[in-house]
């Protein structure tokens, strides 16, 4: 399946909606801006670097671009402040911004770069942001088959005993799912739902800080287009046939398939990001590391 986000949403008008894309300047994310404002919605495009992204966007209509640093949880609660203060109603939030194999960082209290950015800054956008997620709406995480390199790491999640880049991923890819499964369980009630994804392998700036004999290791069989690659997110964000559902693991635009653990593979979800009560775990460490929560 390597429609694009275009053609997913062929015949849905968006007309009167409201998404927010993070990371929606760049990649993936700025397909998935372009195919939503096609289709009539109004798009806020929050921005680490609003300059940019305002040249990227700069043909777009219907795109409002802010600014947010996801690794600063000020900047996060800022930015909702704003949002909300707008008076804003979102129907469709998808959390794209993300950041691979990094050399080490410390943000903030110490938190690790990639799960402070990946999970963290997101976690808490969404909870901030929550009065203004209205019934109806769907939240969408995008996650990636590098969830298959690490389960949350509940004895180390900040890497005190050695760092290592792309267990730091994989255990913010694995955040990425659970956050959205422990979502859906609060959300439901309210009509809002939530769904994670992985986008397929798309050449992207993502891979900025990859060497030579990473990309060897990697061993993808196939690359999309940035295009193809936005397909499952507005599919997430929008098809039918996920009405009442959610907490789901999607690619392809489907639902995939859970599959053992071992060597990570180029597709399907590993059970442990699926497990309610690690999600629920996940979301209570969250709360206590941002100080946020929605549903206290
Ligand atoms: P890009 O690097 O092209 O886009 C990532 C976006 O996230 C950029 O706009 C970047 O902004 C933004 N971003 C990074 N850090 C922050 C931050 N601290 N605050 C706000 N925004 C930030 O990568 P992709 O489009 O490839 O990646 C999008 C998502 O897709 C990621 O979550 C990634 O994990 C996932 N994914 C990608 C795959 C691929 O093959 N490309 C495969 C599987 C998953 P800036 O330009 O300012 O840095």
């Amino acid at each position: 399946m390597n429609a694009t986000a275009a053609e997913v949403l062929d015949g849905i008008d968006l007309s009167g909606r409201t998404a927010l894309v993070t990371g929606g300047y760049s990649g993936i994310g700025i397909e998935v801006v372009r195919a939503l404002a096609g289709a009539g919605a109004h798009v806020l495009a929050p921005a680490r670097r609003p300059e940019k992204a305002t040249e990227a966007l700069a043909d777009v209509d219907g795109v409002e671009i802010g600014e947010l640093d996801l690794a600063d949880q000020g900047s996060v609660a800022a930015y909702a402040e704003g949002v909300l203060a707008g008076g804003r109603h979102l129907d469709i939030v998808v959390n794209n911004a993300g950041i691979m194999a990094c050399p080490e960082r410390r943000v903030g209290p110490g938190w690790e770069l990639h799960l402070a950015t990946n999970h963290l800054g997101h976690y808490a956008l969404v909870n901030r942001l929550w009065p203004a997620i209205t019934g109806g709406a769907r939240v969408v995480s995008v996650s990636s088959t590098g969830h298959h390199l690490s389960d949350f790491r509940w004895d180390d999640p900040w890497f005190e005993t050695g760092y290592d880049k792309w267990q730091a991923y994989g255990q913010s890819k694995t955040a990425n799912v659970l956050f959205a499964v422990h979502l859906d369980e609060l959300g439901r009630d309210q009509g809002v739902r939530a769904f994670s994804l992985h986008p397929g392998a798309i050449i992207t700036a993502l891979g900025r800080h990859l060497q030579a004999d990473d990309l060897t290791d990697l061993e993808i069989p196939e690359f999309r287009s940035p295009e193809q690659g936005a397909a499952t997110a507005v599919w997430a964000a929008v098809a039918p046939e996920l009405d009442g559902r959610g907490g789901l693991y999607l690619e392809d635009c489907h639902v995939a398939e859970v599959v053992p653990d071992g060597p990570q593979t180029t597709c399907g979800v590993r059970d442990y990001a699926l497990d309610p009560d690690a999600a629920a775990r996940l979301w209570a460490w969250s709360a206590a590391q941002t100080g946020v929560d929605a549903f206290s």
